[in-house]
């Protein structure tokens, strides 16, 4: 059975989707089975594992709608088996903004996607799940099939702020919906040591959350922000570069992580 995890953080461009395609193609590269899901009417994971959003026939919706199966709607790119950190997709693009909508009426709307993996997640070690940066519907079905979070952040003044209410939110899911749901750890990215600030910050949460902060750091690099560009992850586009091999390294301390879940 896999290990199921939301990537969540309700702040935009914190490096979420970053997280999910290079997480998800580091952790191919150290040969584990994992499904992406993108969880994000946006379709950036979509777009960023160079799976093209436009031509998709299905997506996610179509599975939170209950019109098909993760088996016959996930997808595979091209350039990613060439890349050797080969992971399936389940995409999305704006037609998943309304299930957020379709959604309201309808029972166990929360628990659709949760539904869905119950008979797709034996093909996989991991299933990543990349949420849009709200609390909607949409990541409550997120949050309602994970086993844990990772939370992404950049390590300035109002990342701690937010944290608060995504803690939060968590607990209220755990108490109501999902009593299997923590959080697996927070994950600094975009870290620059040369700011002072960051590394208080950094030092901050280390006092706050302790082991719950990753040992990986992953640095700004800008071939991170230039691989989805050309449909890759940074681990795929520059394997070499310092953002990729963290995210490997990074890969491989939730290889171990979830060996001792
Ligand atoms: P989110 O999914 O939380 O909105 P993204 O992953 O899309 O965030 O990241 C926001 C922007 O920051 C994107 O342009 C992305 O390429 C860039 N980015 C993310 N992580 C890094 C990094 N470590 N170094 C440099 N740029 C990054
Ligand atoms: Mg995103």
């Amino acid at each position: 059975m896999a290990k199921i995890f939301c990537v969540a953080n309700q702040k935009g461009g914190v490096g979420k989707t970053t997280t999910a395609v290079n997480l998800a193609a580091g952790l191919a590269k150290v040969g584990q089975r994992v499904l992406l899901i993108d969880l994000d009417p946006q379709g950036n994971a979509t777009t960023g594992s160079g799976v093209d959003k436009r031509t998709l026939q299905r997506t996610l919706y179509d599975v939170l709608l209950e019109s098909a199966s993760i088996a016959e709607i996930r997808v595979q790119s091209e350039k990613l088996k060439s890349g050797g950190c080969s992971y399936d997709v389940v995409g999305a693009n704006r037609d998943l903004a309304g299930a957020e909508v379709e959604l309201v009426d309808v029972e166990r709307r929360e628990t659709r996607l949760r539904q869905a993996l119950a008979v797709a997640d034996a093909d996989y070690d991991f299933v990543l799940i990349d949420c849009p940066p709200s609390l909607s519907m949409l990541t409550l079905n997120g949050l309602c099939s994970a086993h844990g979070v990772i939370v992404p952040m950049q390590c300035e003044y109002f990342a701690l702020e937010g944290l608060t209410d995504l803690v939060n939110t968590i607990r209220q899911v755990k108490a109501n919906l999902n009593n299997d749901l923590q959080i697996i750890g927070l994950l600094r990215v975009m870290f620059d040591p040369r700011i002072t600030l960051q590394q208080q910050v950094s030092d901050q949460l280390k006092a706050h959350f302790g082991d719950k902060v990753f040992d990986a750091v992953i640095p700004r690099n800008v071939r991170l922000a230039e691989a989805p560009s050309y449909g890759l992850p940074g681990v795929v586009f520059d394997p070499s570069s310092k953002g990729a091999q963290a995210y490997v390294a990074f890969a491989q301390e939730m290889v171990a992580r979830v060996q001792s879940m």
